[in-house]
């Protein structure tokens, strides 16, 4: 099972988005920015999907293996860190930064999983490049 925290499993123009977002986090919020999860390979999203389905615990993805751009090289999670401590909630004040984490995103060009319907995933941006899931799954390239 893979499930990498490193940029360089990224693919390189979705790792230089994520650069790019983490030092405007950094300026013009003054936190951290750090990287939970990158690439996932098949196993471990379906070890992911489990949870909350056939494995205790709350669900965390609607996404089966290849159901995800993480899958893909294409999409990361980051969580803030102000004062040496993350910041996981996401009410209040701290609602207000995940709304600024998730604007700066996209202005780097990615899509936010704070902009999902069905089920709102704040640490999540990718950037599909136009392709659908179902073409990524049939093996067209990504530029
Ligand atoms: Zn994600």
């Amino acid at each position: 099972m893979i499930t990498s925290r490193k940029l360089e499993d990224l693919h390189p123009t979705v790792r230089e988005k994520a650069l790019k977002m983490e030092k405007r986090c950094e300026a013009e919020l003054g936190i951290d920015l750090v990287f939970t999860a990158t690439y996932r390979d098949d196993e471990s999203q379906d070890a992911l999907y489990a949870i909350g389905r056939t494995v205790k615990g709350a669900k965390v993805t609607n996404a089966k293996a290849g159901y995800s751009y993480h899958n893909f090289r294409l999409a990361f999670d980051v969580v803030a860190v102000r004062h040496g401590k993350p910041v996981w909630n996401t009410s209040g004040e701290d609602g207000k930064l995940w709304q600024d984490i998730g604007r700066i995103g996209k202005e780097c060009g990615l899509e936010w999983g704070g902009d999902f319907k069905t089920l709102k995933d704040l640490p999540h941006f990718q950037d599909s490049k136009g392709l659908t899931l179902a073409q990524l799954r049939n093996g067209e390239m990504v530029a």
